[in-house]
């Protein structure tokens, strides 16, 4: 199916209260135009250089989401202009956005990814640890973010059981920071193409899909 069809077959089919991230790392710039003229505004990436190159030349009204594992060297090329950043998984990452967007006179949206996955090699919070964080008000101190929510990962497994069990956890972590993050803490960000509509079901408010609307990614290229 054309990248245009499924947008907007996807656009249909999602709850309402369930915001597309088109996932386009390694996608050429027509790839992602395609996606625009069937109405897609929401992009992901997850290379902060590749994602400034799109920026840069790609239509303004495109809000860029960071998604991939962000170096604290690497925050000040999209500091200027992204919507969300999905993978805040130190304080250390945290206190970089904070001074870059302090920098561009900015707010910036940032999630904090959690991990649940059973691979060690996913980035992420472990429960125990940001809930630690959250309640001990560490985060309260910085004034140019503003925290939105949660990601996660699932397992890469075949294990609907593991997948469901993983989802539910994470927005079990999410009903609890919520209250004490306050009403403005509202995404929950899990769900990719092999597992959104599980994601959804357990309560996801944002899926993140790139293979199902670009096809394969061709990491060959890049
Ligand atoms: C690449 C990526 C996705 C999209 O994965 P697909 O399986 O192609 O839908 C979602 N989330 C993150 C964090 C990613 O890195």
């Amino acid at each position: 199916m054309a990248i245009g069809e499924q947008i907007t077959e996807l656009q249909h089919a999602l709850p309402v209260g369930v915001t597309l991230v088109a996932v386009s790392k390694t996608h050429p710039e027509e790839a992602i135009m395609e996606a625009y003229r069937a109405g897609q505004r929401i992009f992901g990436e997850n290379r902060p250089q590749e994602l400034k190159v799109k920026y840069e030349s790609l239509p303004k009204d495109i809000r860029w989401h960071m998604i991939g594992h962000l170096q604290t060297n690497k925050v000040k090329y999209i500091a200027p202009f992204v919507e969300l950043i999905h993978s805040v998984d130190s304080d250390r990452l945290l206190e970089i956005i904070d001074r870059e967007a302090a920098k561009n006179n900015r707010v910036i949206d940032v999630l904090f990814e959690v991990h649940v996955a059973q691979e060690e090699t996913k980035h992420g919070w472990d429960r125990n640890e940001l809930m630690n964080y959250v309640i001990a008000g560490e985060c309260a101190k910085y004034t140019h973010v503003r925290f939105r929510g949660i990601m996660g990962i699932a397992s890469l497994t075949d294990d609907q059981a593991q997948i469901r069990s993983e989802f539910t956890q994470l927005k079990t972590i999410f009903e609890q920071l919520r209250h004490y993050l306050g009403n403005s803490f509202d995404t929950l960000s899990m769900g990719m193409t092999s597992d959104y509509p599980m994601a959804i079901e357990c309560g996801s408010t944002m899926v993140r899909i790139g293979s199902k609307i670009f096809g394969e990614r061709n990491y060959m290229n890049k």
